[in-house]
């Protein structure tokens, strides 16, 4: 591929959603976008038929496709890219697609590309319909399937530029599907950008599980940037530098190699304890999704599970899972991370996390509705089946019970009565259980952290959600762009109730762990360690990069800074003090 001269061009930048970290340098691949060269004609009525089988062979050389993609999947590919294809392969067989586009042909006489694409954006208009983003993100999975076909229909080539001997090459797509991005993989691409995707889009947790930088939700990137132009991505900052000049270049040549090394350096942290410089001992725990995260959480090194979102097992489906499907989960998951705690959170279904958007019901604030341990309360043989899964499976290893969205302590005592319920009928049963498992509640609402001494009175632990927590006390609707700004972790309130929180379990010692996303901010772990916070729980790629914070940070010299951060009602002065907290 030439490499065009960077002086000889226009510089200028993209910004968009940074999903996975790291610099990389190189020259642009455009993939191509089929769906915007589908045009519409008539097909006379004597080659109807033949259009029929055009149809058909297309939807078959892509089912070929991804069954051998499928089928080829390197021994190390993560878990969840083969979960992707078969998602894919189900959503290419199904009537809507394999069948319905056939029956346009039939009726309106037109080519198969156009009777595909207007199936394909009936359904995508379905799917935006849906109020869970992550089911909404799914149309996604429809419009790449539909591109795939599209582009066998269209005669494109799918395979992949080789690897220029002197320089890297960055795909820039509209979309990638997964399967794209597993072909991807074998040609060792530096980076991906797509116009579109959002931080829970299959793009953007493939990034992740990839290692390489990414920037997704770029708009117009595809448009924008010429075939082999030269471009600069950094996925920390979520910007794309196009024909970068001399100096610029040089500048991030320089940043590259600093955060390739530090890359190599943070990995050798994987087996050294979390221990500050004063000698006190952190716990840095993962949160994870579904029981296939384990395998990342323990190649961080994470001391425990801090956090197990367990409504992913009752998404994207009609039925709830049973308590034999869930045991086998919980289990799992306890197996894997053999002596080492696991800390199960009971369903936190409701506002942004439906099971099921088609029966959910309608009401004007989600958010404050019936979710969580409201729900649980509401529904008690949901709650009840839960809890006996959850319990039976912590005969086989160390696990906790984390109770979310208390508000209440009498919701903490109805809570409490159930737990004793199920266990009664496991006794019944004779089923083995651990008998002193130990009962945790999530700080995540003003009120909780304002009673937190209550709380940690009646239950063994606390884990403070500072997403909903922020949420709740800004009235900022975590899943409203237009107020994500106001989005501040360091807003003094906020700060106010996590050090009373913290303040409160460590006064009646009961351990307190933060799991909202301000636990994996690098920055702010000596503000929380200063708070008095002992136990951390994030994703497992943000563990080492706090880790090595921790192994830097001494207590006596920045508890006074966190304190005085702490004593400031001045939203402005925080940022300058957490700067001179962050260089102690
Ligand atoms: C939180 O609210 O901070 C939390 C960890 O829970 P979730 O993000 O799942 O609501
Ligand atoms: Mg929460």
């Amino acid at each position: 591929m030439a490499a065009p001269s960077p002086a000889s061009k226009v510089s200028f930048s993209i910004h968009g959603v940074g999903v996975s970290s790291g610099i990389a340098i190189g020259h642009a691949h455009l993939v191509s976008h089929a769906l915007l060269e589908v045009v519409h004609f008539q097909v006379p009525k004597a080659l109807i038929a033949d259009e029929i089988i055009r149809f058909d062979k297309a939807v078959k050389t892509v089912k070929h496709d991804l069954e051998t993609v499928r089928r080829l999947l390197p021994e190390k590919a993560p878990p969840e890219l083969s979960a992707f294809i078969s998602t894919h392969l189900m959503i290419l067989q199904d009537h809507a697609l394999s069948e319905t586009p056939k029956q346009m042909i039939k009726a309106e006489g037109c080519n198969a590309e156009w009777a595909l694409k207007q199936q394909m954006e009936d359904l995508v208009a379905q799917f935006e319909k849906f109020e869970d983003e992550y089911l909404r993100e799914r149309k996604q999975d429809v419009i790449q399937v539909v591109e795939r076909i599209i582009k066998v229909l269209l005669g494109h080539p799918s395979q992949v530029p080789l690897r220029s001997q002197e320089s890297a090459i960055i795909l820039v797509a509209h979309d990638l599907s997964p399967a794209d991005a597993i072909q991807f993989k074998q040609h060792q691409f530096a980076a991906f950008i797509t116009d579109v995707g959002g931080a829970t889009s299959h793009t953007a947790i493939l990034a992740r599980s990839l290692n390489i930088p990414s920037i997704v939700a770029l708009q117009r990137a595809r448009t924008l940037v010429r075939d082999g132009e030269l471009i600069i991505v950094d996925g920390n900052q979520g910007v794309v530098i196009v024909n970068p000049d001399k100096d610029t270049l040089a500048e991030y040549k320089l940043r590259q190699e600093q955060w390739e090394i530090e890359q190599q350096k943070l990995k050798r942290l994987k087996l050294t304890k979390a221990v500050t410089l004063d000698g006190t001992n952190i716990e840095l725990h993962a949160n994870i999704e579904v029981p296939e995260d384990v395998s990342h959480a323990k190649a961080a090194g994470a001391t425990g599970i801090g956090l197990y979102r367990t409504e992913f097992l009752f998404m994207n489906r009609r039925e709830m899972p049973g308590e034999e499907e869930q045991f086998q989960a919980y289990r799992s998951v306890a197996e894997a991370m053999k002596d080492l705690p696991v800390t199960i959170r009971t369903l936190d279904l409701g506002a942004d996390k439906e099971m099921n958007p088609d029966t959910a019901r309608t009401c004007t604030n989600p958010a404050l509705g019936l979710r969580a341990i409201r729900l649980c309360l509401s529904e008690p043989a949901i709650f009840l089946t839960q809890l006996r899964a959850i319990l039976r499976a912590s005969h086989y290893g160390k696990i906790k019970i984390l109770i979310p969205m208390l508000s209440s302590i009498t919701e903490l005592r109805q809570t409490l009565v159930l737990i004793e319920r199920a266990k009664q009928s496991l006794d019944a049963e004779k089923s083995h259980y651990d008998k002193d498992i130990q009962v945790g509640g999530m700080i995540e609402i003003p009120a909780a952290a304002l009673c937190a001494e209550a709380f940690a009175r009646e239950l063994d632990f606390l884990s403070i959600g500072t997403n909903d927590l922020i949420q709740y006390s800004l009235a900022i609707d975590r899943t409203d762009d237009t107020v994500s700004h106001l989005y501040n972790p360091l807003h003094p309130a906020v700060l106010q109730l996590v050090e009373m929180t913290i303040r409160a379990g460590n006064k009646l010692g009961k351990p307190v762990s933060v799991c909202g996303e301000m636990a994996g901010e690098a920055k702010l772990a000596r503000l929380l360690l200063g708070f008095g916070l002992r136990q951390f729980s994030m994703h497992p790629s943000q563990i080492l990069t706090v880790k090595r914070e921790i192994l830097q940070s001494d207590l006596p010299l920045i508890t006074p800074v966190a304190r005085k951060i702490l004593g400031t009602q001045d939203i402005d002065r925080v940022e300058p003090l957490l700067q001179k907290l962050n260089l102690q």
